[in-house]
């Protein structure tokens, strides 16, 4: 049985049942079976069922954002923001889709070569809960634009998410099985994602989440020669220059840290400051974090709520002590709350230095940590000091200045006086321990496709 809890309670929401290897073989060969039909549809066929989707999404978004925030504790008006955010980047592939997969002419030695982006059958999505729809989304969009078919395994405590995620895809007119979610008992995860990635119905898997389950799934996906795209984790660097406009650094800094109580893997999770000005930048930040209301996520009033899991609580907790241990500075929060569901306040650290958690672990929860720097040179050796490279952000008043440091970082995206965000429109994505692959724009489409070639004389 799957088991999901409020996490701003810590009482149950309901129980689900688990698959065996048996079901998810019937569940894989249904989804190949339409995925046999779905590979031959136009993109005008496919398109209708992806703008009713964006439709059904907007129309329904306080529906579904409600099940989010029961099942992982965001903030509602976050939760509904996060739906319609996926029924953008449905309408964004189905109005471009075509567009992207074009063939391609080519004359040479004159003779014909055409290029082709052909579907290459059954994709495995395996998801993390911090953003249940849009990380699953994200990922449907292009491929089921380009003719695959999909089969998801999302995280456990988000399960009420995935079945109406399914449902949402029938209702939209998709082909009954194209898209399919598999609900697998923690203890099986590793042996049953094993099984159906060794399955001749999947042809290529993408993983997002942490370091751990890419390596885990990425070995799997090696040794049986299928394709992987890896979304992993990420301790974003955002580099203060002391000609920074600072009200902006400290809003796009705090804005950063505290989306999804910190739970996302493009937040602002490292920031490096120049000495000149970190003394005010500082003071802002703990003002901030103070003032910021932690509560009740269905309330208006609420910035930050619960962490989606006790034990993903208390290893925030364990990180912040491990580093006060080991001589950062705690200015504000820090401290488990007395109350019932899994909070952790808004915390700040200062001081923070090689050796110490915060300096170089992935801390998922409201935590900033101010790290001081007495030059440019050393703000990039010590953004690139991390086993991580998702997003960045470098602060300046002179652009020239902030696009030099910009292009030295180890990155997938280097964001210029304001926040990472994920786009459709971008492509999306990490170096070194935060994966590889790209998501999202044309990048992302031509992930899971098969590149064919024709050569005519
Ligand atoms: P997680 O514990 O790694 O879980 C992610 C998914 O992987 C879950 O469905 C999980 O299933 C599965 N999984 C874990 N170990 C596995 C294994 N050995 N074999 C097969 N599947 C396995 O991560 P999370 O706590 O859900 O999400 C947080 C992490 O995701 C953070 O590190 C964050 O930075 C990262 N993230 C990255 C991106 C990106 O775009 N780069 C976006 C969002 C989140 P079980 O839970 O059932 O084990």
């Amino acid at each position: 049985m799957i088991v999901t809890i409020n996490p701003a309670t810590g009482e149950q929401l309901a129980e689900y049942p688990v698959m065996i290897a048996g079901q998810i073989d019937s569940v894989l060969r249904q989804a190949d079976a339409d995925f046999r039909r779905w590979r031959s549809t136009s993109f005008g066929e496919r398109r209708t069922c992806m703008k009713r989707l964006a439709e059904l999404l907007r129309e329904q978004a306080e529906k579904h954002g409600r099940i989010i925030t029961l099942e992982m504790g965001k903030p509602f008006s976050q939760a509904v923001a996060e739906v319609n955010k996926c029924a953008w980047v449905c309408d964004y592939f189905a109005d471009h889709a075509e567009e992207f997969l074009q063939p391609e002419q080519s004359e040479i030695d004159g003779a014909k070569g055409i290029v082709a982006f052909e579907p290459l059958g059954v994709i495995l999505g395996v998801m993390p809960w911090n953003f249940p729809y849009w990380q699953v989304l994200r990922f449907a969009a292009p491929i089921l634009m380009a003719g695959n078919g999909i089969v998801v395994k999302h995280a456990p405590n988000v399960t009420g998410c995935a079945i109406a995620i399914e449902k949402l895809f029938r209702d939209a007119g998709f082909p009954e099985h194209l898209y399919r979610a598999v609900h697998i008992d923690l203890d099986e995860v590793d042996r049953l994602t094993g099984f159906m990635i060794d399955h001749p119905v999947i042809k290529a898997v993408s993983v997002t989440g942490s370091t751990g389950a890419g390596q885990a799934v990425a070995a799997k996906a090696g040794k049986a020669l299928k394709r992987s795209v890896l979304e992993l984790g990420g301790s974003d660097p955002y580099i203060v220059l002391e000609d920074a406009d600072l009200a902006q650094a400290v809003d796009a800094c705090v804005a950063g840290r505290l989306l999804n109580a910190g739970q996302s893997c493009i937040a602002a999770k490292r920031f490096i400051v120049r000495k000149e000005i970190i003394g005010e930048f500082t003071k802002k930040i703990v003002q901030r974090m103070q003032t910021a209301v932690m509560g009740d996520p269905f309330a208006k009033s609420t910035e930050v709520g619960p962490i989606a899991r006790e034990d993903l609580r208390d290893l925030v907790h364990s990180q912040v002590q491990r580093s006060v241990e080991a001589g950062a500075e705690l200015l504000w929060g820090g401290h488990v709350p007395n109350a019932p569901g899994w909070y952790y306040p808004p915390t700040v650290l200062s001081g923070v230095k090689p050796g110490m958690p915060a300096y170089s672990e992935e801390i998922f929860g409201p935590v900033a940590t101010i790290i001081e720097v007495a030059d440019d040179d050393e703000a990039v050796a010590i953004a690139n000091d991390s086993e991580f490279g998702l997003g960045s952000a470098v602060f300046s008043q002179d652009v020239e200045r902030a696009l030099g440091i910009a292009r030295r970082l180890e990155a997938g995206s280097c964001f210029i006086n304001t926040m990472v965000k994920s786009d459709p429109r971008l492509p999306f994505g990490g170096v070194k321990q935060s994966g590889y692959g790209r998501e999202l724009s044309h990048h992302g489409i031509r992930e899971f496709v098969n590149i064919k070639t024709f050569y005519l004389p």
